[in-house]
């Protein structure tokens, strides 16, 4: 599918993977939905978006996934009319030994990581279904591989590559694709939430370039670009696939 004109839903669009994607279909020329919960930064996008492409048509929705999956369907579906591509990528990290964390993160995690991936993809696949389109999720490194005190984030992110192969085949008869992306660390603002300072985020990059045989972590379009192949006819015959970018971590 040539991506000019489609119509595509970027969850997350207000920072990081999501907010590259998102400039990169707006390159593309589609019709990109912005989807977040911070408008001042879904604003920061739309400009970034308008910069890369002035003839972008974009429509920002200022939304909880946890909460309104039902809404930003509906509202992408009267402003457009179509849906093309459906992309999963708003999601939240958090960290803690099993002997420390409690139910709240579990709930936390799934809710944002899984549940809301489950909703938006239920309420878009007749739309998708109707125009032959795709689902790209963004899962993690963290799926395909365990990680210490790490439990709850690698069980969602392992759920949702499962979920990805299953809504494949289910969805293959009906030529939509399901594909997922895995990136290892990409210098965003994920792991900033966490709390870190801005030495111990330095620390944290630092530390992370030797767990990449490629030497050095990752940047946002490495993932965006991807992402743009799964949503393209470049990767017609792909589908239930988990990519790993990760400079070869998961080796
Ligand atoms: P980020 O910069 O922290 O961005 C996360 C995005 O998700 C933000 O736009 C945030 O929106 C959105 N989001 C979170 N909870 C939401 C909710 N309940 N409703 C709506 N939007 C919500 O992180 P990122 O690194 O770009 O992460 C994007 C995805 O990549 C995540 O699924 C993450 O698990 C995955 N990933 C990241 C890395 C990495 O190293 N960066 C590695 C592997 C996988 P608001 O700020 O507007 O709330």
């Amino acid at each position: 599918m040539s991506l000019a004109g489609k119509v595509v839903i970027v969850t997350g669009a207000s920072s990081g993977i999501g907010a590259t994607t998102a400039e990169a279909f707006a390159k593309e020329g589609s019709k990109v939905v912005l989807v977040g919960r911070n408008e001042a930064n879904l604003m920061a996008t739309e400009a970034a978006c308008n910069a890369a492409n002035s003839e972008a048509e974009l429509l920002l929705i200022t939304a909880d996934v946890t909460v309104d999956a039902e809404r930003i369907i509906d509202t992408t579906i009267e402003r457009f009319g179509q849906l093309d591509v459906l992309v999963n990528n708003a999601g939240i990290f958090e960290v803690g030994n099993l002997l420390d964390i409690d139910v709240a993160q579990f709930d936390r995690i799934f809710n944002t990581n899984v549940r809301s991936v489950f909703l938006l993809t239920k309420f878009a696949a007749p739309h998708l279904i109707a125009t032959q389109g795709s689902i790209v999720n963004v899962s993690s490194i963290a799926g395909l591989r365990s990680l210490a005190s790490k439990s709850v984030y690698c069980t969602s992110k392992a759920a949702l590559d499962q979920f990805t192969r299953c809504c494949a085949l289910d969805l293959a008869p009906k030529n939509v694709r399901v594909n997922s992306v895995n990136p290892g660390v990409i210098v965003t603002d994920i792991h900033r939430r966490l709390g870190l300072s801005p030495e111990e985020l330095d620390d944290y990059y630092e530390l992370a370039k030797d767990k990449h045989p490629l030497g050095r972590v990752g940047e946002p379009k490495e993932v965006a670009d991807a992402i743009i192949f799964f949503a393209s006819d470049s990767s017609s015959f792909i589908t239930g696939a988990t990519l790993p970018i990760d400079g070869g971590m998961h080796c």
